[in-house]
């Protein structure tokens, strides 16, 4: 029992109010890029259905809409499984002129995404990357450090290649520097990259790949309104030769997002649209709609009424644009995804340890008898130069001892149990830094499984 539940345990996403359903992360767990098929830790394939958070630019307006609670939207009432933080590079207010205030905002979401469960894309939303592949280098590095360890992330090194940009004397030299660059820190995680004339080329990608390292993935995007059928030949074709892709943009409008058209917001081209979703079901290929903004043009989901600060948002809140996708993504898996927004947003660790079946309580508390399962991590880590605490257990009588490390005098400690993961219930007080913490286990089923979440007192965003 111990062993199997062990296994069970590792794709477990850990929620406060424990359920056995799952998250997407917690379902599909790491991905990974065999042959021409993203699959998931099974090996299946997997396709993830979401939508782009708009340029992340100061001022541009769609910062305004990088939030926790707009993520807990599109995860709730739309059922995605992904998100894309879409990180302004070159342009006023982007990553190059005003780093801390873009780096938060995607810090935002990817934290956001760990402790929902999503997948989340960190992307270069640049048209220009390789005029200073130094900048990405450092950034995705950077990234790469702080979450390469969740597999709920990916990276997307290129959004979008301009038509006078060279597959092999432009973007693949400078993937293959900002790859290998990510590659020393983080081995496995998808690394997205885009093709060029506006990620439509992926042609010139399929007959150039990229050689030498794991889980690369290609990117087209389309807009209904103008690419139809020659671009879904050219990405069969391109998978037929190798490539995995996914389809990291797309919008329902012409190719501009639906500029206002002598001031009239024009209406999406929903039959190409149609054709489009029948497309990527067949070929089990992942996409994000753009955009989550509401800039008055059509590609945007939400009305220029709606508040980034409102919290929740209903139907009355949507584009047509918006209507139609949330149709999309919310009959998109086949599975039906938990939520785990259960989570408080305190919660920055939990480790989870397994205990044996024994038959005499006393054995259980043998030390060395149980043992460290798995240690997630929720947003930034309040040990950022120590980041998996020491947490000494020894056999206490018929307690176990918990000695609480003295590093941080701000985080506090509970220890909950389960027998079989259904259900968790609390078997200490909250406790503070720096003291020893006893707590007992259910006599009467000693196996099962406890786990220590620690917490800051603050959120420290
Ligand atoms: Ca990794």
């Amino acid at each position: 029992m111990f062993l199997i539940l062990a296994a069970a345990m590792l794709t477990y996403m850990g929620s406060a109010q424990a359920s056995t359903a799952q998250t997407p992360v917690g379902t599909h767990g790491q991905l990974s890029v065999e042959g021409n098929r993203i699959v998931d830790q099974h090996g299946e394939v997997v396709s993830l259905a979401g939508a782009s958070f708009f340029w992340s630019n100061d001022h541009w307006g769609g910062e305004r809409f990088y939030r926790d609670d707009v993520v807990g939207y599109l995860q709730e009432d739309w059922g995605a499984s992904i998100i894309r933080a879409s990180m302004g590079v070159e342009d006023s207010g982007g990553y190059i002129q005003s780093p801390a205030n873009n780096r938060r905002r995607v810090e935002t979401l990817v934290d956001s995404a760990l402790k929902r469960g999503l997948y989340v894309i960190i992307d270069w939303h640049s048209h220009r990357a390789e005029d200073h592949p130094e900048e990405a280098v450092a950034f995705f590095q950077e990234m790469a450090e702080q979450y390469g360890e969740h597999v709920n992330v990916i990276y997307e090194i290129y959004n979008e290649p301009l038509n006078t940009t060279s597959w092999p004397n432009d973007i693949k030299p400078y993937a293959e520097r900002v790859i290998a660059a990510i590659r020393e820190i983080d081995p496995n995680n998808l690394i997205v990259v885009g093709t060029p004339t506006w990620s439509q080329d992926i042609h010139l990608a399929a007959a150039d790949p990229i050689e030498g390292f794991e889980n690369i993935v290609y990117s087209f995007h389309f807009y209904a309104g103008t690419h139809t059928q020659w671009l879904r030949t050219r990405v069969l074709d391109a998978m037929n030769a190798g490539l995995a892709v996914m389809c990291t943009e797309w919008g329902t409008t012409i190719y501009d997002g639906g500029q206002p058209v002598q001031g009239v917001i024009q209406p999406i081209a929903k039959a190409e649209s149609d054709r489009w979703m029948n497309f990527l079901r067949e070929h089990q290929i992942t996409h994000l709609n753009w955009v989550v903004n509401n800039k008055r043009e059509g590609a945007s989901i939400f009305n220029p009424s709606a508040s980034p600060t409102a919290g929740t948002w209903t139907d009355d809140d949507l584009t047509e644009s918006g209507l139609y996708v949330k149709e999309v993504v919310s009959s998109w898996h086949e599975v039906e995804y938990a939520q785990a927004a259960a989570f408080s947003p305190f919660i920055h660790w939990i480790q989870s340890y397994g205990i044996p079946a024994t038959t005499d309580p006393e054995e259980t508390l043998t030390e060395g008898s149980w043992s460290l399962l798995e240690t997630y991590a929720f947003g930034k880590s309040p040990f950022a130069k120590n980041p998996t605490p020491t947490l000494k257990l020894e056999p206490n009588g018929d307690q176990f001892r918990l000695h609480l490390p003295s590093t941080r005098t701000d985080v506090r400690y509970k220890v909950l149990y389960s027998p079989g993961l259904e259900t968790w219930e609390e078997v200490s007080a909250e406790t503070g830094s720096g003291q020893a913490m006893d707590f007992t286990l259910n006599p009467d089923q000693p196996e099962g499984f406890f786990r220590i979440e620690i917490s800051l007192e603050a959120d420290p965003q």
